[in-house]
């Protein structure tokens, strides 16, 4: 059973009181999520006992660093299922994640006029990041479309595939919209032309359980501060055939085999990717993250988030004058919704000040919102610790604000 009692007892924010309203309701899991007591003491622990720096020392503390850190490579390995700890590179992030790909990808395997299909819903670091490629290499961004529903147009995607596509790369769940799109069929289409896809997965991976075998994907990305772990880590996940062919992201620390003023050798998988010193702590953080979520179990989690979601957009379509974005089927945990003409930015401070914390804004999103033809939305997004209670509350503030708005 799902013990949501225990599980909020595991985070000391979230009985912190914000405005004098007790508890605080914590409601912007999308942007980040909050950590639980096991990871932050995690990390503590080993900044007190343990701290050295990893891969070089001879010594004790070099060497136990060390096993925790490739500890934690093999903890993510089995989280997304990869084949090997060879395919697990620590980054800072997805958006490093993703501009890792376009950048050593785009200059091995792309050139002039090549094109790479993105779509209409993507985050701005799975745009921009392709767009810098674009600056330096001239290829061509092709965007696949979107339906009034807020689903991916899965016939206009097979119809943007040409000889000169070079890469797909769309996220798993939209961070506005709370679409799931089916990453499965987009991979074996891409596939079947014989082009790779990175999938962005950093609305996915906090909330149901992903297989990157399964999906057969060829990189896929994650953030560790959106699945309960600390900032400044993520993850790529690449098949070995594709970081072997591309060519390391930057120079310097871990990632050399041999140096000489003539010529210098690469190290092996997955270091050739990791220069400099590696956030060895953030990455103790991101697999005790990892055993937290696995031990609550990851289709209990989606179970629950579920469920609140689809109870929150009933509750919250009965507001009159709301406007729902997104699926009402296949939509994971994030709301994003106008109420009237009232503006997001009032809405989310005055939720604000009633102890509900939402985001407002066009959420890294932009060509989006101009799809929708909006300026931003105001998003709830839930997280394993939250409550029908929360989501009552939520709906009483939205109704509240409506009001003082007639
Ligand atoms: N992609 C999606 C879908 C996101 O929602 C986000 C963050 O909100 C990112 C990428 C960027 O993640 P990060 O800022 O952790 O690199």
């Amino acid at each position: 059973m799902y013990d949501l009692k225990a599980v909020r007892a595991d985070f000391p924010i979230l009985s912190r009181s914000i405005y004098k309203k007790y508890p605080l309701i914590y409601l912007d899991n999308g942007a980040t999520t909050q950590k639980p007591r096991c990871v932050v003491d995690a990390m503590t622990e080993e900044y007190y006992n343990v701290n050295a720096n990893v891969h070089r020392g001879v010594h004790f503390l070099s060497q136990q660093a060390t096993e925790l850190h490739e500890g934690s490579r093999e903890t993510v390995r089995k989280f997304i299922n990869a084949r090997s700890i060879g395919e697990i590179v620590f980054t800072r992030g997805t958006t490093e994640s993703i501009n890792l790909v376009a950048s050593c990808y785009g200059e091995a395997c792309m050139k002039e006029g090549d094109e790479v299909i993105i779509s209409e819903m993507e985050h701005h670091s799975n745009i921009v990041s392709w767009q810098l490629l674009q600056a330096r290499r001239r290829i061509r961004l092709r965007v696949i479309p979107i339906d009034d529903e807020g689903h991916l147009r899965m016939d206009e995607y097979e119809r943007l595939f040409t000889p000169r596509t070079r890469m797909v790369s769309v996220a798993h769940v939209s961070n506005v919209l709370g679409t799931v799109n089916p990453v499965k069929e987009i991979v074996s289409i891409a596939h079947a032309h014989g082009v790779p896809v990175l999938i962005d997965g950093a609305q996915s991976t906090p909330h149901f359980s992903v297989d990157v075998q399964t999906i057969d994907c060829d990189f896929y990305a994650f953030s560790g501060h959106k699945i309960y772990g600390p900032t400044g880590i993520g993850v790529l996940y690449g098949k070995e055939e594709w970081l072997d062919r591309i060519p390391p992201y930057m120079g310097g620390g871990e990632m050399i085999q041999n140096v000489s003023f003539e010529k210098t050798t690469f190290n092996e998988l997955p270091f050739k990717f990791e220069a400099g010193t590696p956030d060895y702590v953030a990455s103790t953080g991101l697999a005790r993250a990892l055993d937290y979520v696995s031990s609550l179990g990851m289709d209990q989690i989606e179970a629950h988030e579920r469920n609140l979601t689809t109870y929150a957009m009933q509750q919250m379509a009965a507001i009159p004058g709301m406007r729902i974005f997104g699926p009402s089927e296949c939509h994971d945990a994030v709301i994003s919704f106008l109420v009237g003409n009232i503006h997001h930015l009032d809405m989310g401070t005055l939720l604000d000040r009633l102890g509900i914390a939402v985001r407002t804004g066009h959420h890294c999103a932009e060509p989006l919102m101009h799809r929708l033809g909006i300026e931003g939305t105001v998003r709830a997004s839930f997280g394993l610790y939250n409550t029908r209670e929360e989501v009552d509350a939520l709906v009483q503030g939205i109704d509240r604000v409506r009001q003082m708005f007639l």
